[in-house]
């Protein structure tokens, strides 16, 4: 069976995404409640909750996306302006 070769094509959930939610405040909604630490900030794109990375311990934003099927988060990190889709494990910059 013949494949296509793909062109560099974000894919469609990161497609989705017009307008790039940004952090409602600077901190993991579920580490705060808990007062757990965390180490970098990311920002769903479907409900614009702001949690933690894979490198902080509770990584919720991950448990979030396969909890809640919600698909891409953004960087809430000063500076990064990039998009992550969990689905098609897919980057994508703006
Ligand atoms: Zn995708
Ligand atoms: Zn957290
Ligand atoms: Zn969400």
């Amino acid at each position: 069976m013949a494949r296509l070769e793909r062109t560099r094509v974000l894919c469609e959930h990161i497609g989705a995404v017009v307008e790039v939610k940004a952090a409602k405040e600077f901190a993991c909604e579920e580490c705060v409640k808990t007062g757990d630490s965390w180490v970098h900030l990311r920002t769903c794109q479907t409900c614009g909750q702001t949690l933690c990375c894979d490198s902080s311990p509770n990584r919720h934003s991950t448990r979030h996306a396969m909890a809640s099927g919600h698909a891409v988060i953004a960087s809430a990190e000063p500076g990064e302006r990039w998009l992550y889709c969990h689905v098609d494990k897919e980057f994508g910059e703006y």
